[in-house]
């Protein structure tokens, strides 16, 4: 089990579940005792969404801000490749994205993890049945965060809202439609070569980009003009779409659709 398995069981089976009408204690300013030390030290698994807005925050390719800021953690139960933020090789390991006088200097781009802390929101389906199981709040009380010992009150659905989780939500959840989907419950493993592809599109997404518009990818699949148009420009977009090649390329779903002039050809070299 790795390190991010281990946590995730961890929290299912030790943490009070909380819905998002449940109350909590807690505030975070500039000048408190306590301000940075959550931003040293620490495991945030960087999700595609995640990194698609650090890197425009940056203004960075998406190989430039992998080579620079993350680390790809191995592990020979994972299933898929996971990115994890590199905290910088000092003594206290603090983030890279850290200033000692003004905090999180890409406050607006910061990380799901770093926006829902010290709120957690976890879902108990480690597969696709299980998938829509009920998800539930759960509450990081870190020794040295003060935060929780103020007076003002949020429920975790107030918590959600402020900190703008929509969009991360959203993506987050076709991206557990892969990482959780019915391909995987037989065991089975993707090959080096689609494990490659999954971590090209979900988190290197100019490579992707590259791979759609300067390829002979238009000519095999059907993709129209106007959704051309939108990821030619748009991240977000792009990202969808990747998800959806995926869902093709990977485990077989009519997501996409083959030219049909491609398929007859690839037919007429089966037939003897
Ligand atoms: S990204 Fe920002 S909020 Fe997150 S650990 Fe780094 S400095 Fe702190
Ligand atoms: S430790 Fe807690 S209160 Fe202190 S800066 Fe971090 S989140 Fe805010």
């Amino acid at each position: 089990m790795n390190g991010m398995e281990r946590l995730k069981t961890e929290i299912l089976r030790e943490y009070p579940r909380h819905t998002g009408d449940d109350r909590f204690q807690f505030s975070c300013f500039k000048g408190i005792s306590c301000f940075n030390k959550c931003c040293a030290d620490v495991n945030i698994f960087l999700s595609p969404y995640d990194v698609l807005r650090m890197k425009n925050r940056l203004g960075m390719t998406s190989e430039e801000f992998l080579g620079r800021y993350t680390l790809l953690p191995t592990d020979q139960n994972q299933k898929y490749p996971a990115v994890l933020l590199e905290m910088t090789h000092t003594e206290d390991k603090h983030c890279p994205f850290v200033s000692a006088e003004e905090g999180c200097t890409i406050y607006a781009d910061r990380p799901w993890a770093c926006r829902m802390y010290p709120a957690g929101l976890a879902s108990p389906g480690q597969n696709q049945a299980e998938r829509n199981g009920k998800e539930f709040y759960f509450l990081i009380k870190d020794t040295f965060c003060r935060g929780h010992e103020q007076e003002q009150e949020w429920s975790y659905q107030e918590w959600v809202d402020n900190q703008e989780i929509g969009p991360y939500k959203e993506i987050g959840e076709l991206f557990k439609e892969l990482a959780t989907h019915k391909w995987f419950e037989s065991g089975k493993d993707l090959s080096p070569e689609k494990i490659q592809m999954f971590f090209t599109v979900c988190y290197n997404l100019d490579a992707f980009r590259r791979m759609v518009f300067g390829t002979s990818f238009l000519e095999k699949f059907e993709v129209d003009e106007a959704l051309q148009e939108r990821i030619r420009h748009d991240d977000v977009e792009l990202l969808k779409f990747g998800f959806d090649w995926l869902r093709f390329s990977l485990f077989g779903e009519p997501t996409i659709t083959i030219r049909p002039s491609v398929l007859a050809e690839a037919n007429s070299r089966l037939s003897p």
